[in-house]
């Protein structure tokens, strides 16, 4: 039997929609999943339909941030999402606004939060729905963490959650592990220009992914790539604290990046540079090509 699925957009630029598309095996999981209704796929009931009487479903997705003043066919979302959190078994807020507020969070409209969180702070008026909800952060999401986490609900298996209700599978990573280019930054060798094979992107292009929990680096893009792989900082976009400023450039005190891999002491991470820094690896200071 199809489990059904109610795809709700709060506010947001649909680039969560978008993502999801981009999933390779779209066909197969359309065998097992119905969309009761969706912003682009056929579903099942127009959203009009959705809004006016609460219909049968398994689990509700939030994409996109909510607020007081926020309505879809013409009904408050809050409202919608309490009618539909009676009744469905789960609940995932897919991408960083549903999970964070994300940018919306900076929006007119009144008091735009995340679900259960607005930054990292905790908000309490869906408290009740925290045991049911699983939080998949991203801007936007990776596909595949959305389906593959779709499937095990599906299988009934049991989901082992971080803090802000991420499934540690995915999110007990930082998006370090995996990139290519992990012996530049052991060996603090800089990447000199976007988009280059060679060098590491943290030292000055911004990249935030030594402090960043996600798998952009151990589930591909596409099956294909990463931004760090393809030489483009990572941004932090899976992180309450998303959206930062200058994104690609990393902020220094005296030398030192000012946010440190997750864990590491600051006295730790200069007494590892100053040892590597001293080597010079001829190696990695060549073209790779
Ligand atoms: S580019 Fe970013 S992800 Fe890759 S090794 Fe450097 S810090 Fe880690």
């Amino acid at each position: 039997m199809k489990t059904k699925i109610l795809w709700l957009s709060g506010i947001s630029c649909y680039g969560n929609v978008h993502s999801f598309l981009t999933y390779s095996h779209i066909d197969i999981f359309l065998n097992d999943f119905e969309f009761i209704y969706h912003p682009v796929l056929d579903s099942t009931y127009t959203l009009s339909e959705i809004v006016q009487s609460t219909k049968e479903c398994d689990i509700l997705l939030l994409d996109g941030a909510v607020a007081d003043d926020f309505q879809r066919a013409d009904k408050n979302i809050k409202s919608i999402i309490h009618n539909y959190s009676k009744t469905v078994k789960k609940i995932i807020t897919v991408g960083t606004c549903a999970t964070f507020g994300g940018i919306f969070q900076y929006s007119s409209y009144k008091n735009p939060t995340g679900l259960h969180f607005l930054g990292e702070n905790l908000q309490d008026e869906f408290l009740h729905l925290r045991a049911k909800t699983i939080s998949i952060s991203g801007c936007p999401i990776q596909p595949e963490i959305l389906v593959n986490t779709l499937y095990s609900l599906k299988q009934h298996f049991d989901i082992p959650l971080d803090s802000y209700l991420r499934p540690k599978e995915y999110f007990a990573y930082t998006v370090h592990n995996g990139c290519v280019r992990n012996e530049y930054f052991e060996y603090k060798v800089d990447n000199h220009r976007f988009g280059e094979l060679e060098g590491c992107l943290y030292y000055d292009h911004g990249c935030q992914a030594p402090y960043t929990n996600g798998s952009c680096n151990k589930i591909l893009w596409n099956e294909v790539n990463s931004k760090t792989r393809s030489g483009s900082p990572c941004f932090g976009c899976t992180e309450s604290t998303f959206p930062k400023t200058n994104l690609f450039e990393t902020k220094k005190n005296m030398g030192v990046p000012q946010y440190l891999p997750i864990g590491v002491p600051k006295r730790a991470y200069l007494s590892i540079a100053g040892v590597t820094k001293a080597f010079k690896i001829d190696r990695l200071n060549k073209k790779l090509m």
